[in-house]
């Protein structure tokens, strides 16, 4: 039986590091998960059974990503916060049907993890309106075909939350959630060939006449689309505030190793170059604290999309700049098996993942009367 944990952030900090210590060695992503379940944080932060549809919180997940980063490695971190900030939510629209309850409770248990899978093996991950996953909608049952391609967690979840169009034409009402489990008839898992985001189980998916129930369907067939697109809002706000996390922690890290390494008689910390190079990503992390300072809490309905794609637009380049630079100051010792040069590899992830900056910047282009009426 799962504990309830505190939802005030300070009580929420205390459930979460003890899950933590209990869970098993960094990248360990499912005794990970399944500590979090029990501990309650994942009931914590999810969508709310009671108001099914409503959007998680990012601010909250602020507090566990923070946590989950001072730890464990960038793909743990990324497997939880697909979960928690748009697999969750999409799946909790539709907690009428059986199936979806049941893996819905499971996953907010940390017995069973979760993936999402819109980005399609047939077309661009920034083009999803062309996506090529076909899902034939029957009156008892739905036949899937198609493929999906750098899911986090294809490896490791019991079910996918799959991205399929039940209807032809290129509108954004063509597009259907199905629930699949990852071991059906005619589903093949294979794991991406990279060594990067340990502990993201990232993969890709094929289905091949896989066949499920009616009832696997979530939400009302056509509503994909928007839903997605009102839960990666989410998730890209929730990232943003993880890149900030991230930055912190690099820049502590890289001022305590200045403040240690012998340079021309003193230490590198003494150096007036060193110091404006690092003072720079000081003023960089102060940029992202004002736009982080304008996220808002809550299951509210007051964020935009364009708010989550100019922050993701935005850290992707402030991550880049300061991970980056901070390789350049801690010099050779970024390269070690623990050294933040992988780290800065996995960082540039942030302008892809989740929404391409191309895409985004295109988005916010869209809304250029909107972003400029907020700014006054
Ligand atoms: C670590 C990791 C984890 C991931 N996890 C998941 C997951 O869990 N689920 C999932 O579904 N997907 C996942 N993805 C896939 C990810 O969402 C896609 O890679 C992303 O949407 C971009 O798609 P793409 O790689 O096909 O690039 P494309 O969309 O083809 O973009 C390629 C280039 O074109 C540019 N571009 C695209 N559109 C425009 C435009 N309109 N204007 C200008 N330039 C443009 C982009 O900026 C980019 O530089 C993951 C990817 C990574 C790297």
């Amino acid at each position: 039986m799962p504990e309830a944990a505190a939802t005030d952030r300070t009580g929420l900090r205390t459930s979460i590091a003890s899950a933590l210590d209990r869970a098993g060695a960094p990248g360990d992503t499912a005794a990970l998960w399944r500590e979090l379940g029990r501990a309650g944080v994942l009931r914590a932060l999810g969508p709310s059974g009671t108001t099914p549809g409503r959007a998680a919180d990012p601010l909250a997940l602020e507090v566990l990503l923070t946590e989950l980063d001072a730890r464990h490695p960038t793909g743990t971190v990324l497997s939880a916060c697909v979960q928690l900030a748009t697999a969750l939510p999409i799946l909790a629209e539709g907690l009428d049907s059986d199936p979806v309850r049941s893996v819905y409770e499971a996953t907010l248990d940390g017995e069973a993890q979760l993936a999402l899978a819109t980005t399609d093996s047939g077309a661009g991950g920034s083009d999803l309106m062309e996506a090529t996953t076909v899902a034939e909608l029957g009156e008892d049952q739905v036949v899937l075909n198609g493929g999906k391609r750098w899911i986090t967690n294809a490896t490791t979840a019991g079910h996918a939350l799959v991205l399929a169009r039940h209807r032809p034409a290129r509108h954004f009402t063509s597009f259907v959630w199905v629930l699949v489990p990852t071991d059906a008839a005619g589903v093949t898992v294979e794991p991406t060939t990279t060594r990067l985001f340990l502990g993201s189980g990232v993969g890709n998916l094929r289905f091949d006449g896989v066949t499920v129930g009616r009832d696997h369907v979530v939400g009302r067939p056509g509503r994909a689309l928007p839903s997605f697109a009102r839960h990666i809002g989410t998730e890209r706000l929730a990232s943003a505030l993880w890149a900030r996390a991230i930055c912190r922690r690099v820049l502590d890290r890289t001022r305590e190793q200045l403040a240690g390494h012998p340079l021309h008689g003193r230490t590198a910390w003494d150096n007036d170059a060193v110091r404006a190079r690092f003072a720079k990503c000081l003023v960089e992390l102060r940029r992202m604290d004002a736009l982080c300072a304008t996220i808002q809490g809550g299951p509210d309905e007051q964020r935009t999309a364009v708010d989550g794609m100019i922050a993701k637009a935005a850290v992707a380049e402030s991550l880049q700049y300061v991970v980056g630079e901070c390789v350049q100051l801690q010099g050779a010792a970024a390269f070690a098996d623990d050294g933040i040069a992988h780290l800065h590899t996995e960082a540039a992830a942030w302008s892809i993942a989740g929404g391409a900056t191309g895409a985004m910047l295109a988005g916010v282009a869209d809304h250029a009367a909107d972003v400029l009426k907020a700014s006054r």
